[in-house]
């Protein structure tokens, strides 16, 4: 790779606002039922001797009660909003635990709800809880906080919402958690990482995103949650999708195709989109492949969904896309807005082909 920097030498004394929102990093095991429980914020802070050696200035702010991530949603999205916003001008930087489950799902909707992000925003969190002693808490916190105060000109290396994990400082909204077991947990497909922490913490820098206007940070509470995923399989009945698409107040789709966008072309099935998309329904089209994008015109299945009237979702993750739809409806704009914002890259979400930008 090139283009790297090594900021090691970095050493400004930072601060850093510390918002713990639960999961795994500071559980601790029932000792009646051996379920792993969120416990507060103390028992992580005495687990971590090693925060007071950063040198830099730590704060910390706690939900009350820490939740598992499974339970988050968009309320807890405003919440960490709220909280970065009202504290925006003292630190310079920001570090989320939150717990791996939803963390994509966070990270993305941050991401659009964070507009004229100057500051890094970096989530973390851990598949071992911080008390134990094989724990990758320790490693993934330290690290978080040295990327959310690292400088450069005095500006912050990274400005964006990100995922770090075992080694990688990814962008949040192009990430998936695709292992509950290892420590490595998270994936960019579509996106190469922004950082790699070995000994030093090496930046690539120019796939950093950085703010285009120096407005000041605009936070946005409005999210709409009339947003569905249709997972397309070999076999699916009209039943199913005729239930999905008539869910009452239903706004938008996010349909996970095969391959590179395809789907069946069955006369029942088309018929179904078609009519859900002349009601004003938004229907995505993202594919269930790992990596790559979705091309509609590549195959003539693909091509059918197009003439539907079904909007490709390029090469975005599942959990961008709905959380894309949540921001957009939420505030307001009409379908076919919608539709164009989903054809055009918010925050590095997504890569638009040459030939689709307008
Ligand atoms: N269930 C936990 C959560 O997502 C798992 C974790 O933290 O890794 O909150």
């Amino acid at each position: 790779m090139h283009n790297y920097m090594d900021m090691h030498t970095q050493q400004e004394k930072a601060s850093i606002l510390l918002i713990y929102t639960g999961g795994t990093i500071g559980m601790i095991e029932n000792p009646e039922t051996g379920v792993l429980e969120s416990f507060n914020f103390q028992h992580l802070k005495d687990n971590m001797p090693e925060l007071k050696k950063l040198g830099y200035s730590v704060a910390t702010i706690q939900f009350d009660p820490p939740m598992d991530s499974s339970e988050m949603g968009p309320d807890s999205w405003m919440k960490i909003v709220k909280i970065i916003a009202d504290n925006y001008q003292k630190y310079d930087g920001f570090v989320v635990l939150h717990g791996t489950d939803t963390m994509s799902y966070t990270a993305s909707a941050l991401s659009f709800m964070l507009e004229n992000l100057s500051k890094p925003v970096i989530l973390t969190g851990s598949q071992l809880p911080i008390g134990m002693l094989r724990t990758d808490g320790k490693e993934n916190l330290i690290t978080a906080i040295e990327i959310a105060a690292a400088k450069e000109n005095g500006l912050p290396l990274v400005p964006e919402v990100c995922i770090f994990f075992e080694n990688d400082l990814l962008r949040g909204n192009r990430t998936s958690k695709i292992n509950a077991d290892n420590f490595n947990a998270f994936r960019s497909y579509n996106y190469p990482a922004l950082a790699h922490a070995g000994i030093y913490i090496k930046y690539d820098l120019p796939q950093v995103y950085h703010p285009v206007s120096r407005k000041p940070l605009k936070p946005h509470y409005l999210l709409d949650r009339n947003i569905a995923i249709l997972k397309l399989f070999p076999g699916i009945s009209p039943q199913v999708v005729e239930s999905i698409l008539n869910i009452p107040g239903l706004k938008g789709v996010v349909m996970e195709t095969f391959g590179s966008g395809n789907a069946p072309c069955e006369e029942w099935f088309l018929n179904m989109l078609k009519e859900a998309v002349d009601r004003g329904i938004v229907i995505v089209n993202v594919t269930q492949c790992r990596a790559g994008s979705v091309e509609m015109h590549r195959y003539e299945t693909g091509h059918k969904l197009l003439e539907a009237g079904v909007t490709s979702g390029f090469d975005s993750t599942t959990e961008s896309a709905v959380t894309k739809l949540m921001f957009l409806f939420g505030h307001g704009l009409t379908p076919d807005e919608v539709k164009e914002h989903m054809n055009c890259s918010l925050i590095g979400e997504v890569s638009i082909p040459e030939t689709f930008r307008p």
